[in-house]
């Protein structure tokens, strides 16, 4: 049987760019042009790939009645997510995740587990990539339309990439993500509010578990974000709580240092519990609809005492696509073994997702 490895997959349905985490210019692909002015869209068609949708479109206006926006806190949309040259000018109550640091209580930036690693991956754009990630149970969440940063956007234009994004998504598993996670973390009050009431949990990544995998090859390297990576392995151990990843599989250097590099190293780490994220917070329903083909499984995250991986006798848990916790590794030598087969699914499920980049 192929184990595969679930993960959180973002989604974003336009996303086909090489861009750039933590900077604020999103590097879009090369010649693309946003159409400048609204035309209504063709029965059943999308808005154009990596450009902000149109609010005026009938359907955007119809999600905008679903949110109050006399609840949601104002603030004056930022400049591609740049923060003032007086960051402490930031009222405190924004909470304004890219210049502020700011984490609200209902973020989820980590496991509760000690030890657990929310594995996450952004992302995907293609259908036929994404349903398969569904159906082997994955959990499936959203990234955003056009992948830029959400504090920059209008209340109206928020609605439009949460929930065209959504759509996209329902249309092609039939289900819409409770997840979302905002893209470069770029998320304040004002973003927050909106995807609230439109029934979304913000997920980011721990603060500082950034592996740095979408610099590479401008000021990153492979050895440089393996080398990240391994100082974690240091810092996990004396943490009081599990952590959330940020790493992509949009591009072949991305998957290549994943799969030849931090996964290996992660299966060899004994007391390392890999998990989706809805599996770390015990969340039996990531979907609006329930579990859709999410399988929870019992004694592993949301603090629950797991069966593995905190003892430092046993080798990573890892759960399996189809809802079934593998064998975790007795010792190095069954670790070995256990990783290679895992690393083929995992390589199958990632290596489809670049093919058809
Ligand atoms: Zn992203």
């Amino acid at each position: 049987m192929v184990k595969i490895l679930p993960t959180l997959i973002t989604v974003s349905l336009s996303l086909s760019v090489v861009f750039a985490h933590g900077l604020q210019d999103l590097k879009k692909r090369a010649g693309l042009v946003c159409p400048t002015a609204y035309a209504p869209l063709a029965p059943g068609a999308y808005p154009a790939l990596d450009c902000t949708p149109f609010v005026q479109d009938p359907q955007v206006q119809a999600w905008l009645k679903l949110v109050d926006f006399t609840k949601t806190p104002v603030y004056p949309p930022s400049v591609k997510g740049e923060c003032p040259t007086d960051v402490a000018s930031i009222p405190k109550d924004r909470c304004w995740w890219t210049c502020q640091k700011c984490e609200a209580p209902d973020d989820v930036t980590f496991c509760p587990k000690a030890g657990t690693w929310g594995l996450t991956y952004d992302g995907t754009s293609y259908p036929e990539t994404l349903k398969r990630a569904y159906n082997e149970g994955h959990q499936i969440a959203v990234h955003t339309w056009s992948h830029g940063s959400m504090t920059s956007l209008s209340n109206e234009q928020i609605v439009a990439e949460l929930m065209w994004t959504q759509k996209a998504i329902f249309d092609i598993i039939g289900v819409n993500p409770i997840y979302w996670r905002p893209p470069y973390g770029d998320v304040d009050a004002r973003v927050r509010n909106i995807a609230t009431q439109l029934g979304f949990k913000t997920s980011i990544w721990t603060q500082d578990f950034d592996t740095n995998d979408w610099n590479i090859p401008a000021t990153a390297t492979p050895a440089t974000v393996v080398a990240t990576f391994k100082s974690w392995l240091v810092k996990i151990p004396t943490m009081k709580t599990g952590f959330i990843v940020l790493e992509h599989d949009l591009l072949p250097a991305e998957v290549n240092v994943s799969l030849t590099g931090i996964l290996p190293i992660a299966y060899a780490t004994k007391g390392l519990t890999m998990e989706p994220i809805a599996q770390c917070l015990n969340d039996a329903k990531p979907y609006k609809e329930g579990a859709g083909t999410f399988k929870l499984l019992p004694g592993s995250g949301g603090g629950v005492n797991g069966t593995t991986g905190t003892n430092g006798t046993t080798g990573p848990t890892v759960v399996n696509g189809n809802g079934k916790n593998s064998t975790s590794a007795a010792g190095s030598a069954f670790a070995t073994t256990t990783s290679s087969v895992l690393m083929a699914g995992v390589g199958l499920a990632i290596t489809a997702l670049i093919s058809v980049c």
